[in-house]
């Protein structure tokens, strides 16, 4: 009887180290994908990020609708938001 005590606390330790080294594997492995996930978000949204002046949308300047005006460049969401903008300031 104190044979099979042995051998199940045995048991407990190993599975215990086991589960400890998946834990410690795992948490390595979320901390990479982490790193992973915010370089892929860097590299696949370049530019900066500007304020569509009509709507108030936050768009990346190399998805965005440019316009140039006399001193600066500006930013729109979509060709609807830059024609609405250009009316108002014309009016
Ligand atoms: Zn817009």
């Amino acid at each position: 009887m104190l044979f099979r005590i042995l051998i199940f606390l045995l048991l407990l330790l190993v599975v215990r180290a086991l589960i400890a080294r998946l834990f410690g594997t795992r948490r390595k492995a979320s901390r990479s994908r982490f790193r992973g996930g915010s370089s892929r978000v860097r590299t696949t949204v370049r530019g900066q990020m500007v304020k569509d002046p009509q709507c108030g949308i936050y768009v990346a300047t190399d998805l965005a609708v440019r316009t140039r005006t006399k001193d600066m460049n500006l930013y729109f969401c979509s060709e609807e938001c830059r024609d609405k903008f250009l009316q108002g300031g014309r009016s």
